[in-house]
């Protein structure tokens, strides 16, 4: 039975900001009384403004395990409330309240009992948690064979590009949207049913299958992947909001 995280408020404090991509900024956020999470779960920030006026906004939690430090990687829509404070103005030390750990049904915990292989999706800022899911496979002696597929705009937009690239038990395959990184295989061009088929396993191989992006990209390629055999069953989707 899965160790479950009881979500729960807390106060945590910025220790570190960077620039994770072109428009987006990677926190790690102390939180004492954080219980830990398991990958693929959210949490959700809640901003309070002077005059006491609130926004609460969900975000993807980058790390998991037993740990009392959570890394967030937050891109800013420009027009947003919530997104172009985090991403500008809030700084190291401040304070902020959270609430988690959210979302048992998009995790990833070792399963010896369903030795199939896993597919991870990615659209844009969709990648936060199925980096964590990577990473926290990367820790396993033996398991699952992982693939990873992430599409995203240009090479200046991908997260975490270091610790992709160092992943060793994962497959990733990139797909460039607009400009693509030097050398890479592929011409720039929006996914394609016949290009998902060819970078993921195959319907034959019964993965299981965690999507995660932008609403549109999400529906869209879940239909496809219902299209090219797969058992919706086996698909887990996480929608991030937005319209196109
Ligand atoms: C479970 C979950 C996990 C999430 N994890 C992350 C994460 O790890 N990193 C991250 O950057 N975001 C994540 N999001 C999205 C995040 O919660 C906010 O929706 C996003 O930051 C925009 O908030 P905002 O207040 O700036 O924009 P809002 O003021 O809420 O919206 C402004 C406009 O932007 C549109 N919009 C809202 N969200 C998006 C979006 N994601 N893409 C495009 N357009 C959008 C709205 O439709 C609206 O028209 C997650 C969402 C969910 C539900």
């Amino acid at each position: 039975m899965t160790e479950r995280f009881r979500a729960g408020w807390h106060v945590g404090r910025v220790a570190s900001r960077r620039p994770e991509a072109a428009s987006a900024v990677r926190l790690a956020i102390d939180v004492p009384t954080w219980p830990g999470n398991h990958a693929g779960s959210h949490l959700d920030i809640r901003l309070t403004a002077p005059d006491g006026y609130q926004a609460s906004r969900s975000y993807s939690i980058a790390s998991s395990g037993p740990t009392t430090q959570v890394v967030l990687a937050v891109d800013e829509v420009p027009s947003g409330e919530v997104s172009p404070y985090l991403v500008h103005d809030l700084r190291e030390g401040d304070e902020l309240e959270v609430h988690g750990p959210l979302g048992r049904y998009f995790v990833w915990t070792p399963d010896d009992a369903d030795p199939a292989p896993v597919q991870l999706i990615a659209g844009g800022s969709g990648v936060v948690p199925l980096f964590a899911m990577a990473s926290a496979r990367e820790q396993e002696l033996q398991g699952a064979d992982f693939r990873l597929l992430y599409s995203v705009r240009t090479p200046d937009d991908v997260f975490f590009a270091d610790g992709l690239a160092a992943l060793a038990k994962t497959r990733v395959d990139m797909v460039y949207t607009r400009r693509s990184a030097a050398g890479a295989p592929r011409r720039p061009g929006r996914l394609t049913r016949e290009s998902l088929a060819e970078l993921t396993f195959p319907a034959e191989a019964v993965p299981r299958i965690f999507v995660c992006g932008p609403t549109p990209f999400v529906e869209t390629v879940s239909g496809w992947l219902s299209e090219l055999g797969h058992d919706p069953a086996r698909i887990r989707a996480e929608r991030f909001g937005g319209s196109g």
